[in-house]
């Protein structure tokens, strides 16, 4: 919700003062740069909490159309391996044209309108339950202005042998003209965490402009203190548990 906009009476009121053109243009797209930050930085925080998958297939399925066939993009950011791009637009919003990347070892990769640059996740797998981790998002600016974002990450799926901790929960970050911004973030694995392979997923908005990121984010056992067993003649040989 805003708290704060441009009513007519605020308008009128701005015009009253005879503020000069370019000044007063200047102010209105100031504070709509600030409502629209607030409004990234309120989407980052509260999207997380929404269960939404990153396939959101439901939603694609009636509301967008796939155009043309599937293309190359390259080498997977993650695994080196040739990774592919799905164009699809919303008939009844010319104006929304998604991209949709994949890796046939990665599976998802990013989600992402079409004019924006996709977000990579970097952090080291597999990831013992018990510890904290890194993952480092790389926000890229390509325009010549520099731009607002708003980021978070969440784990697909409610899973009550998962327990897990983003610090911070949501952030804020200005990306200068033609750079990159790396932006990290802390995941406390709870040591109840079973192991298996979950999906991290960065969502990153600015100017409402959204996009999700997916990593295949991989939990090992700690490793564990030998067994020892006893054989029939007495000895006593150790074993590494197996994970
Ligand atoms: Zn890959």
């Amino acid at each position: 919700m805003l708290e704060r906009g441009v009513s007519q009476l605020d308008a009128a009121q701005i015009c009253a003062t005879a503020v000069p053109a370019a000044p007063l243009q200047q102010s209105l797209a100031l504070m709509l740069q600030e409502e629209l930050a607030a409004l990234d930085g309120s989407l980052a925080q509260g999207f997380p909490s929404w269960g939404l998958t990153h396939y959101q297939v439901p939603l694609y399925a009636a509301l967008m159309t796939a155009v043309g066939p599937e293309r190359s993009a390259g080498p997977c950011y993650r695994c080196g391996l040739p990774s592919f791009e799905l164009e699809q637009h919303a008939p009844a919003r010319p104006d929304l044209k998604r991209i949709f990347t994949h890796c046939p070892a990665c599976d998802v990769l990013f989600d992402r309108l079409q004019d924006e640059t996709p977000v990579q996740i970097h952090g080291v797998n597999p990831v013992v339950s018990g510890s904290t981790v890194t993952r480092e998002l790389h926000i890229a600016n390509h325009h010549d202005t520099p731009r607002l974002f708003a980021a978070s990450l969440f784990i697909e799926g409610d899973y009550p042998w998962f327990e897990v901790r983003f610090e911070p929960a949501a952030a804020a970050f200005e990306v200068a003209p033609g750079a990159v911004l790396i932006a990290p973030f802390e995941v406390h694995v709870h040591p109840r965490t079973a192991p298996g392979v979950y999906r991290l997923t960065a969502f990153t908005t600015s100017d409402l402009s959204w996009s999700l990121s997916v990593e295949p984010f991989v939990v090992s056992r700690p490793s564990a203190a030998p067994i020892f067993l006893r054989t029939q003649g007495g000895a006593v040989g150790g074993m590494q548990r197996k994970h």
